[in-house]
């Protein structure tokens, strides 16, 4: 006899099993709602990714009950400096400071956590489809049959495909990319996100262990060519030839390429789909703030989808939107500093000295991005001293 019971319809199906996805399933099933999560991996797999959590990125893994575990296995942050040329400007972070740590861990902690709150996780599910019934979504097709959902949420990161399925991509796409991996360094670490502005490419260096650091290049497309076929051979061969690891290091893994970015969406939800994390947009690696970005705005997207299944209108999805805007305005405000710095090495020379000279201003910039302040924080004379040091 076949078994002809109807397929269940979730409260919510969330596409992706990283950062954004977990946190908004887990907020979600603390809300008592019946929770799906569908990720395409059937392995954990390491990201591409800077690996350094900020403040606010940090009170989110502890709101979610997971900072304690994270700490365990991860160094603390003190601080952001830039390097340009001989100028070094140090900026401390606030909020009870930073974490680095690898993702090939955070990932399967905010999936555990997902698993252990009532999700129910099914690994190694693609999804290809997002089914309607006129304007609104039935859930998503997969290969393995559809997934039936009143809210259907899009955490499938940068190359979001329920975004495009959606039409909701934005018009333009960025050009530029990030290669990762990890190193053991022969020198010492500072309990710092070094940032150094090179003549067509920028490099970050975090502390993620024990002398383990999560080394990144952001570069453009035109610098990306020279590392077509040879990815591992020519990455080693930028971080040999920089000052910051003349001391020597071992690479410990695969360098992993990432791109392009920026991505948009034209807007975070349509109908009962949410995007949320780098689905609903990405703007750069260098800004640092993308994990937090991710795990803030989940708790948003998680309230939004609780509060509509309740309601049964849009106007949740309305503020989502708007509270997410503002949350990436300002967490953009660094890297944009940064994207101009790095496109002009005489005026990224400039600016870090000015910066070094006003380390207050630089803590400004810093606090923004990662939430302790608001961009009315900044006033004309910081923009003064980011020009000309006074
Ligand atoms: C070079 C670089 C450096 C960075 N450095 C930092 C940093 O130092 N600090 C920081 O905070 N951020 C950094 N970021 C940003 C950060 O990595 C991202 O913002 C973050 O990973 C976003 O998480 P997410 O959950 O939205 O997406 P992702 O982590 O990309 O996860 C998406 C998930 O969806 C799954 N998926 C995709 N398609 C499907 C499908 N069709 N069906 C089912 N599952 C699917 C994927 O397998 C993946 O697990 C950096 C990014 C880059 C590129």
């Amino acid at each position: 006899m076949g078994n002809d019971r109807p397929p269940p319809v979730y409260d919510a199906v969330v596409v992706g099993g990283s950062l954004a996805g977990a946190a908004t399933a887990i907020h979600l099933a603390g809300a008592g709602r019946s929770v799906v999560l569908l990720e395409r991996s059937r392995a954990f797999k390491r990201k591409t990714c800077g690996e350094g959590l900020f403040p606010q990125g940090a009170r989110e893994l502890e709101r979610l009950g997971l900072l304690s575990a994270a700490r365990e296995r991860s160094v603390p942050l003190r601080g952001v400096r830039f390097h340009a040329g001989k100028a070094i400007a140090a900026a401390a972070m606030g909020g009870g400071g930073g974490i680095g740590l690898r993702r090939e861990w955070l990932d399967p902690l905010l999936l555990a956590r997902a698993e252990a709150a009532g999700v129910e996780v099914r690994r190694g599910v693609t999804v290809r489809g997002l089914p309607r019934d006129g304007p609104r979504l039935r859930g998503v097709s997969t290969g393995q049959g559809d997934v039936l959902a009143r809210v259907v949420i899009g955490a499938d990161g940068l190359n979001s495909r329920v975004r495009r399925l959606a039409g909701l991509d934005g018009k333009r796409r960025g050009s530029r990319y990030g290669i990762s991996a990890h190193v053991r360094v022969h020198g010492d670490l500072q309990p710092f996100v070094e940032i150094y502005f090179e003549r067509g490419y920028e490099l970050y260096i975090t502390p993620v262990g024990e002398a383990e650091a999560n080394v990144a290049l952001l570069l453009r497309k035109p610098a990306m060519h020279h590392f077509a076929g040879g990815l591992r051979a020519r990455f080693e061969l930028v971080l040999r030839a920089h000052a910051a690891l003349r001391d020597g290091f071992e690479l410990l893994d695969e360098p992993l390429a990432a791109g392009p970015f920026a991505a948009s969406c034209t807007r975070p939800w349509r109908a009962n789909l949410l995007l949320v994390g780098d689905a609903a947009g990405f703007f750069d690696g260098i800004s640092g703030e993308g994990m937090s970005v991710a795990l803030v705005s989940a708790r948003a997207c998680a309230e939004a989808a609780d509060r509509y299944l309740d309601e049964g209108n849009y106007q949740p999805f309305r503020e989502y939107a708007k509270r997410r805007a503002a949350l990436v305005r300002n967490s953009n405000l660094l890297a944009r500093v940064s994207l101009a710095l790095g496109a002009r090495p005489g005026l990224a020379r400039v600016a870090v000295r000015n910066l070094q000279r006003k380390p207050q201003t630089f803590e400004k910039l810093v606090a923004i991005s990662s939430g302790e302040a608001n961009l009315r924080a900044v006033r004309p004379r910081d923009l003064l001293a980011l020009a000309t040091g006074i």
